[in-house]
């Protein structure tokens, strides 16, 4: 019975994910997947226990803070602080912290151990997002925090800005959203379906149908007759 329930209450969260500005976190993801998402399409749902995976993240945010908030050694400036609102990217950093010379902008990211065992760099998308923040608040310093969730060891990368991705990156997000508004499907991502990020990907089977290349939105949706489930 309670099995059920908490799992009901997980999967009634997912519905109407309509999305009308970019997350921080969609910094340099797949274009077409961003489109996909902004016209709502259907998409796998995300299992119950992912979820609440998700929802376990939180937590050992919480537990990072707690000693962080004690330090002696550190300042932490802000918590969950929102990015200055500007017409594009929403998004909220973990903390902005001080160690009495240097701002930093805090990122934790939690994982399990065999991803955690095999990190010797930060990832990728992490940095991106990370860029994101320390442009937005104008911070030249950042910290990656990665917690293995399965024994809550540490590792911890100092990131730098840069100021050139971080354009490229808001230059990105800006063209997929003109996309969006020209009723655009932006292109596959060249190595699909071997990128990582089509492996995660709650659109695979659309983009599958759709043609490799850019192609209109609205002649699409015709095809595959998903007008009147669709808005
Ligand atoms: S399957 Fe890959 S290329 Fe297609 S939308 Fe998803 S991430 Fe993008």
């Amino acid at each position: 019975m309670l099995k059920n329930l908490i799992d009901k209450f997980y999967l009634d969260k997912q519905k109407d994910k309509e999305q009308h500005r970019f997350y921080i976190t969609d910094a340099g993801k797949c274009g077409r997947a961003l489109f996909f998402k902004f016209k709502n399409v259907p998409r796998k749902e995300i299992e119950a226990n992912i979820l609440r995976l998700f929802d376990h993240g939180d937590y050992i945010h919480q537990l990072i803070m707690k000693p962080l908030l004690s330090i002696r050694e550190i300042h932490v400036v802000a918590a969950e602080i929102n990015i200055p609102p500007q017409e594009i990217i929403s998004g909220r950093a973990d903390a902005v912290i001080s160690d009495g010379k240097t701002l930093y902008v805090l990122d934790i990211k939690s994982m399990n151990s065999m991803i955690f065992n095999k990190l010797i760099e930060p990832k990728e998308e992490n940095i991106d997002q990370l860029q994101l923040y320390l442009h937005y608040f104008k911070i030249t310093k950042g910290i990656l925090l990665y917690v293995n969730k399965d024994n809550q060891h540490l590792k911890e990368f100092v990131v730098d800005y840069d100021k050139k991705r971080s354009l490229a990156l808001i230059d990105s997000l800006k063209n997929i959203k003109k996309k969006i508004d020209k009723n655009i499907i932006p292109q596959r991502l060249a190595d699909f379906p071997g990128n990582w990020q089509c492996r995660y990907c709650q659109f695979k089977e659309i983009c599958k149908i759709a043609e490799k290349g850019e192609m209109d939105w609205i002649s699409f949706k015709e095809k595959i007759k998903l007008r009147d489930n669709i808005g």
